[in-house]
């Protein structure tokens, strides 16, 4: 019989680009794994004149230009609805929105469900689970919210940051989310960054996953969605001894833009000053000494060269030194859904 489901790798696209649009800082919340770095990002709050035009500064109308807002909490800020707006008229293919469900400033009123996608955060499948990683009662905002969106006709995705703390609980997500009306499903891996990376406490080893852990768990659940109809995403994480290695920094277009001006086109190097831009003026200024873009040619038998330098601890060697298995770029995809007939 024919496997009705498809998974898989999602190439870089040359003629594609992502613009991932930190409006500001400030969050509502406070989640354990935050990934936001005060220190490297700032606390600003831009102004919705800045806002138009950074996005005018990105805009590409002759490419496909995918913007996601983020923050902090990008609906805490009053100007995003005029911000969406502003997008589409420069002629961004696709607008998301990631929030942690709170949906502020009275969000789903003021645009109209063709003028943005939402995609909400939850890092666990009940209260139990997701509450404390996220904040009290967090749970039941986000769900109530997303329902809401569902309802008023908004295309809805979740994305479920994967940590020792929740992977465990991963597998009862896609029954919840189609209960929900939720047509896509990220899952993420805990980048071991912000509060995650703290070197305080031991809290990023609590956080790692194995690759076992991984390969026994994520393709699994993502085949489960597949078969309750929703499209999953999830990132590659490891690459097969055949499949060759692609550092999105030198193939692809990937902008992370924060309210500080840091441009950053490697989201592992979001905690260090090697940002490959600067914001001044309103113009783009491409930086010269120590950068990340200097980086990214580095060949190495580990595969991607940020892992090795700032999560040393992901990686395993067999006896004669060789890598256990190689790291995928992090931003290297995978995709799983059902063909439709
Ligand atoms: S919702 Fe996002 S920005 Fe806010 S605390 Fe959680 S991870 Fe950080
Ligand atoms: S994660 Fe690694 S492979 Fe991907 S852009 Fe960054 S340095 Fe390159």
């Amino acid at each position: 019989m024919p496997n009705p489901f498809q998974q898989r790798t999602i190439a870089f696209q040359r003629n594609e680009r992502n613009v991932f649009f930190h409006i500001l800082t400030a969050c509502n919340l406070s989640c354990r794994h935050c990934y936001i770095n005060p220190e490297q990002h700032g606390t600003g709050t831009l102004p919705e004149e800045t806002i138009f035009a950074w996005l005018k500064l990105f805009a590409a109308p002759d490419k496909k230009t995918n913007l996601i807002f983020l923050g902090g909490e990008p609906t805490l800020h009053p100007a995003l609805p005029n911000a969406i707006k502003k997008a589409r008229k420069l002629g961004y293919q696709s607008i998301t929105v990631d929030t942690n469900g709170y949906l502020h400033n009275n969000l789903l009123h003021k645009i109209s469900p063709a003028d943005a996608v939402l995609s909400f955060s939850l890092d666990g499948p009940s209260p139990e689970i997701n509450d404390p990683l996220r904040g009290q009662g967090v749970f039941a905002a986000c769900t109530e919210n997303l329902a809401k969106a569902v309802s008023m006709g908004f295309e809805v995705s979740v994305i479920y940051t994967v940590s020792a703390l929740n992977i465990e609980h991963l597998a009862a997500m896609p029954r919840l989310l189609t209960d929900l009306g939720v047509n896509h499903f990220f899952i993420q891996v805990i980048g071991l960054r912000g509060k995650s990376a703290a070197p305080s406490d031991n809290f990023s080893q609590t956080l790692q996953i194995s690759h076992d852990q991984w390969l026994n768990t994520v393709p699994k659940v993502a085949l489960d969605a597949a078969e309750l109809g929703l499209h999953v995403i999830f990132p590659k994480v490891f690459l097969g001894p055949d499949e060759p290695f692609e550092c999105a920094g030198l193939v692809a277009e990937n902008f992370f833009i924060f309210p500080n001006g840091r441009v950053y086109c490697c989201p592992l190097c979001e905690d260090y000053p090697i940002h490959s831009y600067q914001i001044e003026n309103n113009a783009l200024i491409l930086r010269s000494g120590l950068i990340e873009k200097n980086f990214f040619p580095i060949a190495i038998p580990e595969g991607c060269i940020m892992n090795k330098l700032l999560q040393p601890g992901s990686l395993n060697y067999q006896e004669n030194g060789k890598p256990c298995h190689l790291i995928s770029c992090c931003l290297l995809k995978q995709e799983m859904t059902r063909i439709e007939k």
